[in-house]
């Protein structure tokens, strides 16, 4: 890169103030900008929150010439230059949401020199106009924001992110090139260096952890109910509540209003207009709680927000915990809790199978859901659980996170060993006779019921059929799900998912083993009967 620049000596810290105000860097920006300011390439993987946008920004202004952020918002580049404009600093972007008469102002301002930082979406890099208006100037830098999206392995891909290095490459001299984003697992890591082909870069990556919001799940209930209690339990907060759908976004803002909550709602289908001014009010605490669809929250700063529900449960794990992770951000205590019901894992099979993906980014799909129920049904520390699933080690070797439900909610132990060994005793019937069922149809087996498909499939000709039958079905189902999350039972992956012996299973049918279950206090309505004091 040219950008042995002259410029280095200068105290980023001093445009620090200068610029934003700040007084000092947060962790990870100080090595990032030096990085930069030295001409070398940077990968930054920062959680949301933690102050990227500094990382490009102030080289931006450091450098001389100008720098080209590559953003896939339109919103986000609005409210990110709006914010530098504020702060003195001359930004544009180029979108198509821009009238003519703003597009070519902007391009002759960047022929001028005007800008020092341009924001463009990646579907606008290869226009000729603005190929044409950047010619005539020299660009010191190509940030990437949201990174992520080069990879098929991401949870956002976005084709038009592979012609990235094309357009880098197109410009007359090899700029600096950073890339950021929030959310990246060790595979998403790569292909993102391999896809921007990142010149021996720099990758700085911060924790995960956010040791300030408290997790927790809340399964099998009613969603409203929970929902009103836990709102009750947040008085005059201010939280978001995300919907999967503009269908239960306005049932669920409907419930808020009814029950004199001060909300309001945004969606995707609303008016631009009115879009935007139930956005401003959230933001300025007129209506301090919001329920909306996964379309809102991206690059909104808002730092009081204590509570963040997800009313239905996510496609994945980085989505959810970009979303849950816009709680806290103050750094005061935060809560994010997730209703999950098996119609989520549905509904959300349903929306990857019929989306226009190609077969194998939906069976990638697939997988990153299949660790999200997974997140939903597990036992142990929900802290940990994400923070490996992006790689950070940096909590594993504590017991207890202490800031979670499943680190310190209440449960109580209860033998189920009877039941898994009929579970298991079906299951491996079931392969005796080569065929797998999912969930629903175990269930159905053993409360015995007698229903199509089980006499479809002759069913109740097993000896298991019916074994549990005073059961009641929920209560087999929190059995199952402690056994799936345990792995005592696998599950395929797919739209279909049938369950498998899993692990211990011989030892669990030939010894009868014995299998203790962790259950949830506020399932015990469901579980009491076999309580183990
Ligand atoms: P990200 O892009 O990582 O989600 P942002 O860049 O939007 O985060 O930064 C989040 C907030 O933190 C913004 O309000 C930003 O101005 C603020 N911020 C960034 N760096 C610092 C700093 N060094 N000191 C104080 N506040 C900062």
């Amino acid at each position: 890169p040219n950008n042995s620049n002259n410029s280095n000596n200068l105290e980023p810290l001093k445009f620090l103030k200068k610029y934003f105000g700040y007084n000092e860097f947060r962790e990870g920006q100080k090595e990032i900008i030096e990085a930069i300011l030295s001409g070398r390439d940077v990968l930054g993987i920062m959680p949301t929150g933690s102050g990227k946008s500094i990382c490009y920004q102030l080289p931006a202004m450091i450098f001389d010439g100008m720098s080209i952020v590559i953003s896939p918002l339109i919103s986000l580049m609005k409210d990110q230059v709006y914010l530098l404009n504020q702060d003195g600093i001359n930004a544009c972007y180029i979108n198509s949401s821009l009238s003519n008469k703003e597009f070519f102002s902007y391009l002759d301002g960047i022929r001028l020199g005007k800008y020092k930082i341009v924001y463009i979406a990646p579907e606008g890099m290869f226009s000729k106009t603005f190929l044409d208006a950047i010619s005539a100037v020299d660009i010191s830098m190509v940030a990437v924001d949201e990174a992520h999206c080069v990879s098929q392995w991401g949870h956002d891909f976005r084709p038009s992110y592979l012609k990235i290095k094309k357009f880098i490459n197109s410009l007359p001299a090899s700029p600096v090139v950073s890339a950021f984003t929030a959310t990246a697992t060790k595979q998403v890591e790569r292909d993102i260096l391999k896809q921007l082909k990142l010149s021996n870069p720099l990758t700085v990556k911060t924790g995960y952890d956010r040791g300030n919001l408290y997790f927790d799940v809340r399964k099998n209930s009613n969603k409203n109910n929970d929902l009103l209690e836990i709102l009750n339990n947040h008085r005059d907060k201010s939280g978001i509540i995300y919907c999967n759908t503009r269908k239960n976004v306005e049932s669920v803002y409907k419930l808020l209003i009814k029950n004199g909550y001060n909300a309001s709602y945004y969606h995707g289908g609303l008016k631009d207009s009115i879009r935007h001014k139930n956005q401003e009010n959230f933001i300025e605490d007129i209506n301090p709680i919001i329920v909306a669809t996964n379309a809102f929250g991206m690059g909104i700063d808002k730092s009081n927000v204590s509570f963040v529900i997800h009313y239905n449960m996510p496609k994945n794990i980085e989505g959810y915990y970009q979303e849950a992770g816009r709680a806290g951000r103050d750094g005061s205590k935060g809560d994010c809790i997730l209703f999950y019901s098996p119609q989520d894992t549905i509904t959300n099979r349903f929306l990857i199978e019929k989306s226009g993906d190609s077969k194998s980014l939906k069976s990638k799909n697939f997988k990153l859901l299949h660790k999200m129920e997974k997140y939903a049904l597990t036992s142990s520390c929900y802290r940990k659980f994400i923070l490996n699933y992006f790689s950070d080690t940096s909590k594993d070797d504590m017991d207890n996170c202490d800031n979670c439900y499943n680190c310190n909610g209440n449960f109580k132990e209860i033998d189920i060993s009877h039941e898994t060994y009929l579970i298991m005793t079906t299951l491996s019937q079931l392969k005796s006779r080569n065929k797998s069922f999912g969930k629903n149809i175990i269930i159905n087996i053993l409360k015995g019921s007698n229903n199509e498909n089980i006499r479809k499939y002759n069913l109740d000709s097993l000896e298991s059929f019916g074994s549990l039958f005073s059961k009641t079905k929920n209560e087999i189902k929190l059995i199952l799900e402690y056994l799936i999350s345990n792995e005592y039972i696998l599950t395929s992956q797919g739209r279909f998912p049938v369950l498998e012996l899993g692990r211990n299973y011989e030892s669990i049918l030939k010894y009868n083993q014995q299998v203790i279950m962790k259950a949830d206090f506020r399932d015990l309505n469901d579980l009491s009967k076999n309580i183990v004091e």
